[in-house]
């Protein structure tokens, strides 16, 4: 649908959420064709379908994809996702305020490193607090999850850079904060909201429609054979 050009999205680049300049779009689609034997389309069957959007922002001059997708046998509502800067977490299955800290943290970026950092430490502190961690200071709160197999221990790694990093940002004016430290910091901190909310969430949702279908398909075929 043409309407995505007109809203406001967020650039993940800068942190700048508004109206972005449209730049280009690609489709992708799966069809079902029949045709009789000239040649000439009898049966015509959209199964699926996803546009690509490409905006440009206008305060840092950086690309912007914004994906739609459709399924469109069973006329669900279209699905938006931004596909690029890919460090943007999906709201779905993730906490409000969890996901709205992080989203507050991501657009400090582009205006204070430290600032950015010490929120995104905030994040680490928030999901700690929601998985009901143990601990008198962040680092315990952790030990306490990797323990419990909330974390896998894989995460401990990324967690300690995040409060290392968040710790460096407290005393910013002796060390130089990097973009690029701040956009690894980024996708770590996406990785693990990721992990810990959406990817259960995603991952139920298949599950539930792959047993829906065998039920129908098991039903169709009991009354087959009563037939
Ligand atoms: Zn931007």
């Amino acid at each position: 649908m043409e309407y995505i050009k007109k809203q406001v999205h967020t650039c993940f680049h800068c942190g700048n959420t508004g109206l972005l300049k449209f730049i280009g779009k690609t489709e992708w689609k799966d069809e079902d064709i029949a045709k009789d034997g000239a040649g000439n389309i009898i049966n015509y069957t959209l199964i699926e379908h996803e546009d690509w959007y490409v905006f440009e922002c206008p305060v840092c001059n950086k690309p912007v994809i914004i994906s739609e997708y459709v399924l469109d046998v069973a006329e669900t509502p279209a699905e938006y996702k931004t596909e690029y800067p890919t460090i943007a977490v999906s709201p779905i299955g993730v906490p409000k305020e969890i996901y709205s800290a992080f989203e507050a943290a991501v657009k400090t970026k582009g205006i204070d490193h430290s600032i950015c950092l010490l929120s995104l430490r905030r994040v680490l502190e928030m999901i700690c607090k929601e998985k009901g961690a143990v601990g008198k200071d962040l680092e315990k709160k952790i030990d306490d999850l990797i323990e419990k197999k909330v974390f896998p221990p894989m995460i401990e790694d990324a967690c300690w850079i995040i409060r290392q990093m968040g710790n460096d940002a407290a005393h910013a004016d002796k060390i130089t904060l990097y973009s690029y430290d701040v956009e690894q910091v980024i996708g770590y901190v996406a990785t693990i909201i990721d992990y810990l909310y959406s990817l259960p969430y995603r991952v139920e949702k298949m599950k539930t429609k792959i047993q829906e279908r065998k039920r129908t398909s098991k039903k169709t075929d009991e009354n087959k054979e009563n037939k």
